[in-house]
């Protein structure tokens, strides 16, 4: 029998790589991981942590002011970006080493360098240029930000990895895209009183989202002040004096900035990792192609997470990692359902979407529709015109709930409860069985007793 000097070795450090080296690690196999940036990856270290930290600091302006309404007067209120950034920076610092400290304590080898793929069971480390053996090897190498390589001047943009370490916050800032992270990014900027421009290349931000969210979506950005441009990218990004820049755009519109930064999409990891070397079949965008289990057509080659471009949320890239370390370590052969796996945009406001689309249910077959849209009871008071959306889609024949779309405060709170209940398959007279919580928003979900548009009628 070959002996190997691991059982298992795990390139990046992050949510699924992690996940998979601890528990085969516990499950007695040896255990080694590679990672080149610092122990957490995208998650912890430059997305969904420190970002839901900006979102909270973004939200405290819109608060002092609705405070009005109840009696409170705010005058003190000043923000300060150092010491955002520092403590958002000292708490990633904190979660990394808890990161660390569960793989020591697990018992894996961690290396804190660039490791590449040699063959199907042999890894190189690159600043030791040892190569290193194992019986199986997970790619779990992630993401990373994207460029428009071509366009002039796009050296002087940032991405949203050097967002959370600017030295100082922007009078003004130019976001390109319409996805979760030129949405998120937009929404922070602007409540933390940057003036942001958000540059769209289609007519309606969000694409692949419920449409009457994207409308509610662009529609409240555009309300609380974020300057929405859609059916333009960028021409040429030039300097200007003290670090400004000048967007020239493809609508003839120029824009002057203090940062332009690009929300345009991720790509797979996976440049220079030698996978094709191996013989590991990657689809052209660079992602690694794998089964339903994680396996890719090199039998001791594996991939999770955003490496092969599945659903790119850290959730999944756990469950994906869990799912290869039970059946490959524990004996439990098991593979992770992606199907009606929630998600959320942390926007102003936020979304929260789990299921089909109505757009894409009706494609399915028929369906009844059910919406809310109201001004929730503390914005009453509070003097604030915020509306919330609540869709229900309904598959007419088996009258199971196969789409929740929300966008108001705490959607991302409330799509995790409802998604247990469309991942269940209730119909809707579940739903409507479960008594009002009152007053909340979420009662709404369970009080929608009227479809606003049958089978495949147009939407009322
Ligand atoms: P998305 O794929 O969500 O959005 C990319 C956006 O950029 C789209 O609006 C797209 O337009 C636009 N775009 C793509 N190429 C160009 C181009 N060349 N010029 C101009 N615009 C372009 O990517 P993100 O970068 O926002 O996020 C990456 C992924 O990370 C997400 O898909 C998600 O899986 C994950 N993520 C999840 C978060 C969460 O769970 N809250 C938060 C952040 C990221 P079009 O729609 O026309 O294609």
């Amino acid at each position: 029998m070959t002996s190997y000097n691991y059982d298992l070795f795990v390139i990046g450090a992050g949510s699924g790589g992690v996940r998979a080296a601890r528990v085969a690690a516990k499950a007695g196999a040896r255990v080694a991981i590679a990672e080149d940036h610092r122990i957490g990856g995208t998650c912890v270290i430059r997305g969904c942590v420190p970002k839901k930290l900006l979102v909270y600091a973004s939200e405290f302006g819109q608060t002092f002011r609705d405070a009005k309404g109840f009696g409170w007067t705010v005058d003190w209120a000043r923000f300060d970006w150092a010491t955002l950034r520092d403590n958002v920076q000292d708490e990633v610092t904190r979660l990394s080493g808890i990161y660390r400290k569960n793989l020591d304590a697990a018992g894996v080898t961690i290396h804190e360098e660039r490791a590449v793929v040699l063959d199907a069971n042999t890894v190189r480390l690159d600043v030791a240029g040892a190569a290193v053996t194992a019986g199986k090897i997970l790619i779990a190498t992630g993401g990373q930000t994207t460029r428009p390589t071509e366009l002039k001047g796009q050296e002087l943009a940032i991405t949203s990895s050097e967002a959370f370490q600017l030295d100082t916050l922007p009078a003004r800032i130019v976001i390109a895209g319409g996805g979760y992270i030129a949405v998120e990014f937009a929404s922070i900027f602007s409540g933390l009183g940057v003036e942001t421009t958000l540059l769209y290349r289609g007519d309606k931000i969000l694409r692949g989202f419920d449409e009457d969210v994207r409308d509610h979506v662009q529609n409240e950005l555009v309300r609380t002040g974020v300057n929405v441009i859609t059916n333009a990218v960028f021409k040429e990004i030039a300097p200007l004096p003290e670090g400004r820049k000048l967007a020239s755009l493809t609508n003839g519109m120029r824009l002057e900035a203090d940062q332009i930064m690009f929300a345009i999409g991720r790509a797979p990891n996976t440049s220079g990792l030698g996978l094709e070397a191996a013989g590991v079949k990657l689809r052209d965008n660079g992602a690694v192609i794998v089964d339903e289990f994680s396996r890719t057509n090199v039998p001791s080659i594996f991939a999770v997470g955003d490496v092969t471009d599945r659903i790119n949320l850290t959730p999944v890239a756990i469950r994906e990692a869990q799912a290869f370390a039970n059946t490959q370590f524990r004996g439990q052969s098991t593979r992770f359902d992606h199907a009606d796996v929630a998600s959320a945009v942390f926007g102003r406001p936020p979304v929260g979407a789990v299921g089909l689309t109505e757009a894409e249910a009706r494609k399915k077959g028929r369906v009844h529709i059910y919406r809310a849209n109201f001004r929730p009871m503390k914005n009453i008071l509070a003097g604030n015109q915020q509306r919330t959306l609540m869709k229900l889609v309904v598959d007419a024949e088996s009258e199971r709930v196969i789409g929740v779309h929300l966008a108001g405060p705490e959607a991302p709170e409330l799509i995790q409860v409802a998604a247990i209940a469309v991942k269940a398959g209730l119909t809707k007279a579940h739903w409507d069985a479960a008594c009002a919580v009152h007053p909340t928003a979420a009662e709404e979900l369970v009080l929608m007793s009227e479809p606003v548009a049958h089978d495949n009628e147009a939407p009322a």
